[in-house]
């Protein structure tokens, strides 16, 4: 049987790694045994040029390319091999995450971003089975992150509040895959919650 797919989505700050980081370590989804990964890719040669473009001037359609060459490397790698081989995978940003910050970066290139780059990924990406939304208030995840990246707090929280809104609109268009978590709650019971859900979704059929 194929495994399944599950991502972690939201605005920087919004504590995705931090949960990521605690499904790795519970002992009820260990038992399941899923692959734990993460977009932009760790130590490959795309998601590195990824990384290299966030803390560089690059161009914002170059970065949207960038970003995608490495979905497609990390599907053809891991994500895809995984799923045929019945392994659950767990993914720390996938796809949503291109849609909502590339949707923001890219609106004064086309007239419709969001539906351009999801165009631009259509027949050959894996869409996830089951996604987590971390919504948050942007000002809260500003100042939950301190001081990182270049940009200034105003220009950051006005930012993220445009690629929370298309996140939003993301999940408002797909309610059956998408559960929206509260994440201003207290990591305990934003762990419980997620835990709870991934092992309901695990064990369905
Ligand atoms: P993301 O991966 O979404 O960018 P992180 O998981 O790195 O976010 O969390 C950002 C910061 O917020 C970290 O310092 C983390 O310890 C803190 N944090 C995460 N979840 C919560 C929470 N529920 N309540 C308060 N602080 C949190």
């Amino acid at each position: 049987m194929r495994g399944k797919l599950i991502t972690l989505e939201g605005i920087d700050g919004s504590g995705k790694s931090t949960v990521a980081k605690k499904l790795q370590e519970n002992p009820d989804i260990r038992v399941f045994d899923p692959i734990f990964t993460r977009e932009p890719t760790r130590g490959t040669l795309t998601g590195t040029a990824v990384e290299n473009a966030i803390q560089s001037e690059t161009d914002q359609l170059a970065e949207l390319f960038l970003f995608t060459a490495d979905h497609a490397e990390h599907l053809a790698k891991l994500v895809k091999p995984a799923l045929e081989n019945g392994k659950n995978v767990i993914s720390d940003r996938y796809s949503d995450s291109r849609y909502a910050y590339q949707g923001v970066t890219l609106k004064n290139r086309f007239e419709n971003p969001l539906e351009w780059v999801k165009n631009l990924h259509s027949g050959w990406t894996v869409v996830p089975d089951l996604t987590f939304l971390f919504d948050i208030e942007p000002e809260i995840a500003v100042e939950r992150c301190g001081k990182r990246g270049e940009q200034t707090k105003f220009e950051k929280i006005e930012f993220l509040q445009k690629v929370r809104e298309i996140f939003l609109r993301l999940a408002a268009a797909e309610p059956d895959r998408f559960v929206i978590i509260d994440a201003s709650c207290s990591q305990e019971v934003i762990e419980k919650k997620v835990v709870q859900k991934v092992l309901e979704f695990i064990q369905k059929d």
